[in-house]
C-alpha cells in the first residue's frame, strides 16, 4: 500500500526545479537532446495578471529560436488570455488546455514534429503542469511562482500542492530554499 501512495505522489515529482525560466538555457537543453518547449504562461513566464511579455522573456524566445528550439505556449486559461499574450510574440499557443489531461501535450508534440524524448515542460504548477507533463511522459521542469497571488482556481490546487512539496523534501527528492515552499 505503501508503495503505491509514493508512486502516484511521484506522478507530481518534476525533474528538475529552477527559479525562474532564464535557468534554462539552449546549452543544457541540447546537451539532453532536448528540441522543444512546452511551456505554461501564468505566473511561470509573467505574472498571472500581467498582460504582456517582459524584454526579458521576449529575449527568452528569441534565444531559443536561435538555438532551434521551438516554443509553445500552453496555457488552462482562456483564448483571450494566452491569444493576446502570445501572439505579439509569433509563438505558437494553445489555450484552454485542461491541463494535466493529455490531449493538449498530444496536440503540441504534433505540431512539433517532435519525439517524447525531444520535449521539456516547464511551468509553475505540480497539479496541472508537472502531472501533466509526467502522465505525458514527457521531461519536466518546475519553476517558482513569479508571484505569490494567484487566480481563483488555482488557490485551491496551491493548498494541495503546499503538501505535496513538503512530502517532496522531507523524502529528500527537491530541495528549495525559497521560503514559499516551507509554509
Ligand atoms: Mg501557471
Amino acid at each position: 500500500m505503501l508503495i503505491e501512495v509514493n508512486v502516484v505522489l511521484k506522478m507530481f515529482l518534476p525533474d528538475e526545479h529552477v527559479h525562474s525560466i532564464f535557468e534554462i538555457r539552449p546549452d543544457d537543453l541540447k546537451e539532453k537532446g532536448i528540441k522543444g518547449i512546452i511551456t505554461d504562461l501564468d505566473n511561470t513566464l509573467v505574472a498571472w495578471d500581467q498582460k504582456d511579455a517582459t524584454k526579458e522573456v521576449e529575449q527568452w524566445f528569441k534565444l531559443m529560436k536561435e538555438n532551434d528550439i521551438q516554443v509553445t505556449i500552453m496555457s488552462n486559461n482562456n483564448e483571450e488570455r494566452v491569444t493576446s499574450f502570445s501572439e505579439p510574440l509569433n509563438i505558437p499557443f494553445i489555450h484552454s488546455a485542461r491541463k494535466p489531461l493529455g490531449q493538449a501535450f498530444r496536440q503540441a508534440r504534433k505540431v512539433m514534429k517532435l519525439e517524447k524524448k525531444e520535449i521539456v515542460v516547464v511551468g509553475d504548477q505540480l497539479l496541472t503542469d508537472v502531472l501533466g507533463g509526467n502522465r505525458a511522459n514527457l521531461y519536466t521542469i518546475l519553476v517558482v511562482p513569479i508571484v505569490q497571488t494567484d487566480g481563483v482556481f488555482t488557490r485551491i490546487n496551491r493548498k494541495v500542492e503546499r503538501r505535496l512539496l513538503s512530502w517532496f523534501q522531507r523524502k529528500g527528492y527537491i530541495s528549495w530554499e525559497e521560503e514559499r515552499w516551507k509554509k
